[in-house]
């Protein structure tokens, strides 16, 4: 096995390889290789990511890379390894996790890592398989891929290989490997893991390298007490309440909000029972394993900050003063809720200065959703246009409760200031997406790739890194869910 941890650069894959978690040290990972799958095939790819990899388009079409993103074939330069995390699950302490399937290939020249997802078994794989099955890897790559083009930050998506290798699940399915990237795949429980084994030293190896490598702002003397390890703690609940206030205004629920599946740069990772809203119900459950509704979509920011308290206690013995520890944790709350309703203004078109009656405005409307059970993304959407036009009766003709919804329009349009608004319509389309990933959609690229027809992906992905476009093609994407798409079932099972 490679075990160079030098500053040579090596290129494979058309990549430059340095490996700057593996410097790290054995505490962290194990070295390990992907395990190879028989007869891998292409099932997705984004061209978009390669050509910001400055990969050329032929990329995706070499066997070679096709074979080395399967476990086929070692990568030259990389240093492939398994990370160690613990984490809490679903609110219990779960001991020691880690990655069970993904394993980290290394990192580019220009700092992003790479990880082969369902590359097989790991140290840390427990009971569990190494897997991942194809349908679950056309969900998450899919929803990366979407998620950046809503611009809610995320680990990204890059390619997807399958193999007719069996996989069981509840069934017999087959085998996929995500080759996905992120400048760092460190979650909350790398921290917990260290810290509720009091090895204080990796603690601090691993706070230092988070800082180092992506928060150097965190060792100024603005952090809290001027302690750099209450200044990462805090830079990471900030960006987590922008995180969560962009899921919550798109509408989007994570399904596994376990501090494993935290990432320290707040990006949205580990798509699994995910789901976009369909209809606006506040207290939805997308996670069929979800019994008890802990990770229900109006309770995301509160787990957040119930996950963000998790990382807090485990950095405690660095940052060691506890005022300091409240005081990181503080912005949350306050960039969270202005996040929250500065996007939910633009939503609304509302591009002047807060006004005071903005969040009942906020609020009524989405009480008004709810008890209607109004389409999120349709409603949104049909607002924009109808504030373009000033023809509102493709939004009203949503609401059961027209008399309510006509009471609402009164004090909106009062507040908008008349309309028609061109203006605030451009900026309303830009902000309140066409296209989200349904589960629905999602299904049916699934069901298609199960038959070897891989083109519902490519043009599900189309469509969606640029979801506020109109894409004529693929207006059907847009539609209404089917009456079926209530049926479909998301759990844990991937
Ligand atoms: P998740 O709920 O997908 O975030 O997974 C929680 C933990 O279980 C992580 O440590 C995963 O690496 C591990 N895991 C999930 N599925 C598998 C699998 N099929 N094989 C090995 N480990 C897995
Ligand atoms: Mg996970």
């Amino acid at each position: 096995m490679n075990q160079r941890t030098d500053c040579h650069d090596t290129t494979d894959l058309g990549l430059t390889w340095r490996n700057t978690f593996a410097a790290l040290g054995n505490d962290f990972y194990t070295r390990l290789s992907p395990q190879p799958l028989p007869d891998p095939y292409w099932v997705a790819h984004s061209e978009t990511l390669a050509g910001e990899l400055g990969l050329m388009p032929s990329w995706l079409e070499s066997s070679e890379h096709l074979q080395a993103l399967s476990g086929n074939r070692a990568v030259t330069g990389a240093e492939p390894l398994a990370s160690v995390y613990s984490g809490h699950q679903f609110g219990v302490w779960a001991g020691q996790l880690g990655d069970g399937r993904a394993i980290l290939l290394g990192q580019t020249a220009e700092g992003m890592e790479l990880q082969l997802k369902g590359a097989g078994l790991t140290p840390y794989s427990r009971m569990a398989d190494g897997r991942a099955v194809l349908r679950s890897t056309v969900r998450e790559f899919l929803c990366s891929e979407a998620m950046h083009g809503l611009q809610v930050p995320t680990t990204r998506a890059l390619c997807v290989t399958g193999s007719d290798a069996p996989v069981y699940r509840e069934t017999a399915e087959t085998a996929a490997v995500l080759t996905r990237l992120a400048p760092s795949f460190v979650r909350f429980g790398h921290f917990e893991h260290f810290s509720a084994r009091a090895r204080i030293d990796q603690l601090k190896t691993l706070g230092d390298y988070v800082i180092d490598h992506h928060y150097p702002q965190c060792r100024s003397a603005d952090a809290p007490g001027g302690n750099a390890y209450a200044g990462l703690l805090q830079v990471v609940s900030e960006r987590t309440a922008k995180m969560l206030a962009q899921w919550q205004a798109v509408g989007f629920c994570h399904g596994v909000m376990n501090t494993d599946n935290m990432s320290i740069l707040g990006l949205t990772i580990d798509y699994g029972p995910f789901q976009f809203l369909d209809t606006y119900q506040p207290g939805h459950i997308c996670n069929h394993s979800d019994t008890q509704g802990r990770y229900a979509f109006n309770r995301q920011p509160n787990v957040a900050y119930w996950n963000l308290y998790c990382l807090a206690q485990a950095l405690l013995p660095l940052i060691e003063e506890q005022p300091l520890v409240l005081a990181a944790l503080e912005p949350f709350k306050t960039v969270f809720l202005q996040e929250f309703e500065s996007r939910m203004r633009a939503k609304l078109g509302l591009l002047d200065s807060a006004a005071p009656e903005d969040r009942p405005l906020v609020e009524d409307i989405l009480s008004l959703l709810a008890r209607s059970g109004i389409d999120y993304t349709i409603f949104w959407r049909r607002l924009s246009h109808s504030v373009g036009s000033g023809d509102v009766t493709p939004v009203r003709d949503l609401f059961l409760d027209a008399a309510g919804f006509d009471a609402w329009w009164v004090r909106y349009k009062q507040r908008i200031g008349g309309l028609p608004c061109q203006q605030q319509s451009d900026v309303m389309l830009r902000t309140n997406p066409k296209f989200v990933l349904r589960n629905h959609l999602a299904e049916l690229a699934i069901q298609a790739a199960k038959q070897k027809d891989f083109s519902v992906i490519a043009s599900l992905l189309e469509v969606l890194e640029a979801p506020f476009d109109e894409h004529a093609k693929f207006e059907h994407y847009a539609d209404f869910p089917p009456e079926w798409a209530h049926s479909i079932e998301i759990s844990c099972s991937s």
